[in-house]
Parts: C-alpha cells; sequence; structure tokens
C-alpha cells in the first residue's frame, strides 16, 4: 500500500482561546491529552467550544495561552500549512469543476508529488472509501454520501498524523449518517488513525468514540469512555446530555464502603456513593430504569405511587410521562403488550442498573 499511517498524538495544555480582544472565551484553561490510534470525540451543546478546540488542532486558529503539542512536537505558533493534520469539513468542500481523481490527489499535487504518484495514491484512498471506479467522475454525480467518502479520501492520501472531521454526517439523512459513520470507524480501526471527531450528537459519539471529551461553557465537562459517561456520569449535566436522564431529588442516608444508602421518594436504594457524602444528593435514573405497575385496588403499604400524564407506542417500546411525589418523569417501557392508560395510577420502582448519584450543586 502506497498511503502510509503515521498516528500522531494530540496534547493542550493549559490552553485558552479568547476572541474579540478577550472579549468572548471559547476555551478556558483547557487540558487533555488524545493517544495515537484512537478517536476521539469532542461533544458538547452549540457554543461550548468543540469547533474553536479542532480548529486549534488544525491551526486554523492560535491558542491566546497554553501549549498544543502534536506527535510530541510544541506547534502552538505553526500555522496550518506546517501541521501535519487534515479536516474533513462538513461541507465537503469538493472543487466542483475537478473529477474525483483529481478532487482527492489536489493536496498531493500542491505539495509538488508528481502528477503520476498523486494519482496513483488518489486511486487508492479512493479504493479504501469504497469508490475504486468512481475517478472520472464530478463531485456533482455523486451522492451525498459519496461526496463524503470522497472528502475523507482527499484527507487520508495527505497521509496526516492527525484526521479532524468537523460534524462530518450533518448534511446526511439519519439512515445514511448511521452507514458513514460506521464507515470512518471501520476506516480508522483498519488504518490505525488518530482522529478528533466533532459532534453535537450524544449517539453518534458514543457509536464512533473510544473516548468522549465532553464539553460545556469553554471547559471539559467530563471525559472517558462512552460507557464511562453513560454510565457513571459526574453531572446532571452529563446524564442528561448522554442518553436522558430524569434527574430526582434523594437523600443519601447513610455510607458504606463504597456503597451509600440513598431514599427517593421513600424508597431506599443502595448505589455506589462515588464519593458523596451524607445529605442531599441528585439520582440519574435514566428513562428504561423506572419500573411501572398498576395499582390494583386498595394497597395501604407506603410505595412509591404515580399518575400517567401521557403514553405513547412507539412499536418497540412505550414512552410514559408520570408526575409522582419526586417530581415528572419519563419512562420508556418494552412491556408493549400491557400498556398502561393515560390516568392511571401507578406504583413506581427501580430496577438495579441506571442509576447514579449526583452532586445537586451546579
Ligand atoms: P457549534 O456547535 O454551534 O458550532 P461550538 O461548540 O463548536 O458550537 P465554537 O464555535 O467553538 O462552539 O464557539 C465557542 C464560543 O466562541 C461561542 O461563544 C462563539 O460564539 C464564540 N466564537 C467562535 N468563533 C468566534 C469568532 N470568530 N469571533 C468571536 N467569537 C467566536
Amino acid at each position: 500500500m502506497k498511503i502510509k499511517t503515521r498516528a500522531g498524538s494530540v496534547v493542550f495544555e493549559n490552553v485558552t482561546k479568547t476572541y474579540g480582544l478577550g472579549a468572548v472565551t471559547a476555551i478556558d484553561n483547557v487540558s487533555f491529552t488524545i493517544n495515537p490510534g484512537e478517536l476521539v470525540t469532542l461533544l458538547g451543546p452549540s457554543g461550548c467550544g468543540k469547533t474553536t478546540t479542532l480548529r486549534m488542532i488544525a491551526g486554523l486558529e492560535h491558542a491566546t495561552k497554553g501549549k498544543i503539542l502534536i506527535g510530541g512536537k510544541d506547534v502552538t505558533q505553526l500555522p496550518a500549512t506546517d501541521r501535519d493534520v487534515s479536516m474533513v469539513f462538513q461541507s465537503y468542500a469538493l472543487f466542483p469543476h475537478m473529477t474525483v481523481l483529481e478532487n482527492v490527489a489536489y493536496g498531493l499535487t500542491v505539495t509538488g508529488v508528481a502528477k503520476a504518484e498523486a494519482h496513483e495514491k488518489a486511486e487508492e484512498g479512493l479504493d479504501l472509501v469504497g469508490l475504486a471506479g468512481y475517478g472520472r467522475r464530478l463531485p456533482s454525480e455523486l451522492s451525498g454520501g459519496q461526496q463524503q467518502r470522497v472528502a475523507v479520501a482527499r484527507a487520508l492520501v495527505l497521509e496526516p498524523e492527525v484526521l479532524l472531521l468537523d460534524e462530518p454526517l450533518s448534511n446526511l439523512d439519519a439512515k445514511l449518517r448511521r452507514q458513514v459513520r460506521t464507515e470512518i470507524r471501520e476506516l480508522q480501526q483498519k488504518l490505525g488513525l488518530t482522529a478528533v471527531y466533532v459532534t453535537h450528537d450524544q449517539e453518534e459519539a458514543l457509536a464512533v468514540s473510544d473516548h468522549i471529551i465532553v464539553m460545556n461553557r469553554a471547559v471539559i465537562a467530563q471525559q472517558g469512555t462512552p460507557r464511562e459517561l453513560y454510565e457513571q456520569p459526574a453531572s446532571g449535566f452529563i446524564a442528561d446530555f448522554i442518553g436522558d436522564a430524569n434527574l430526582v431529588g434523594a437523600e443519601l442516608v447513610e455510607v458504606e464502603g463504597d456503597m451509600a444508602h440513598i431514599e427517593i421518594g421513600g424508597l431506599r436504594q443502595t448505589l455506589p456513593h462515588r464519593g458523596l457524602g451524607i445529605g442531599p444528593v441528585n439520582v440519574a435514573v435514566r428513562p428504561d430504569a423506572i419500573e411501572l405497575s398498576a395499582v390494583n385496588g386498595e394497597s395501604g403499604q407506603s410505595s412509591l405511587k404515580g399518575h400517567i400524564t401521557h403514553a405513547a407506542y412507539l412499536g418497540n417500546q412505550m414512552q410514559y410521562s408520570v408526575t409522582s411525589d419526586i417530581g415528572d418523569l419519563f419512562v420508556i417501557d418494552p412491556h408493549i403488550d400491557a400498556p398502561i392508560a393515560t390516568g392511571d395510577e401507578v406504583r413506581i420502582g427501580f430496577s438495579g442498573r441506571g442509576l447514579a448519584v449526583v452532586p445537586t450543586d451546579e
């Protein structure tokens, strides 16, 4: 194979970026390490600073303070043209008057690579993204998903130390998004590339990443593997951003080793205390961790009860809105054969999984 992989690391050391002479702090003293061969996603709500972070790796923006290293080399002051990275943009940014092959070879030819060699590499790049034989077409003769794959091939032939992807799927429809994200992930793993991927779609981030850095208001809110973020959210914000969560007020009443006894609306649960002490806490409860059962006749027990205010059938699950003493709850229930009707009274319970204690102060 002519195309080589040179996976580099990316390190941010106390990086701050301000715009408008300090009026806007887009990134506030952020540090992280991306290891060679990893796909790391920068995830967060609009305006959190993820695009600015990606553009600083690319050299399209420069840090106001701090240090950026790529492949162990300090690139903080280097312009984009002197960095070993290539970027895939959400708009594809293909040249419409050039053939697909010329588009993929373009970056090589402008850096002085002989045409024959550039075209050979471009053919190989197209082959890698499953577009062998499409080289003679114009971009307008390809579908959106195919154009995005051309953009990926164009980035790959430059043999970057780091591949940057800026919301690469946002111009595609939902089904195609799933397919193309799988292709990008498979290619990244096959070639062992270091990739930094920006998205605001949490499902996409969970699906493609080795590691996710969740940003909020210019800082890192939490980073970890998809499973760590989903199962051990550090805050109510993370619990709600990575998947849905009901944030419920509770009381931590006793600590025993790593575990704590928690009272939630009169129900007692034993959960990891995660460093929190006795007193009020919040519990992030996944919608599928709530179990509802119909209240049959008179029941004097002091269990937690609620009322169904809305029931929706979604084919493979029921979704309920429930009012209760612990607040309004959103519930997902796979038992579609015995749906509960709007207005019914229900008893509320929790399954063992899908509950995490988080601090109240945010
Ligand atoms: P989105 O998902 O909407 O693209 P983002 O998380 O990528 O958001 P950034 O584009 O990095 O966020 O922006 C972070 C902050 O910096 C925002 O408050 C934004 O308004 C501001 N900002 C970004 N670019 C500039 C600029 N060129 N001049 C001034 N402010 C900017």
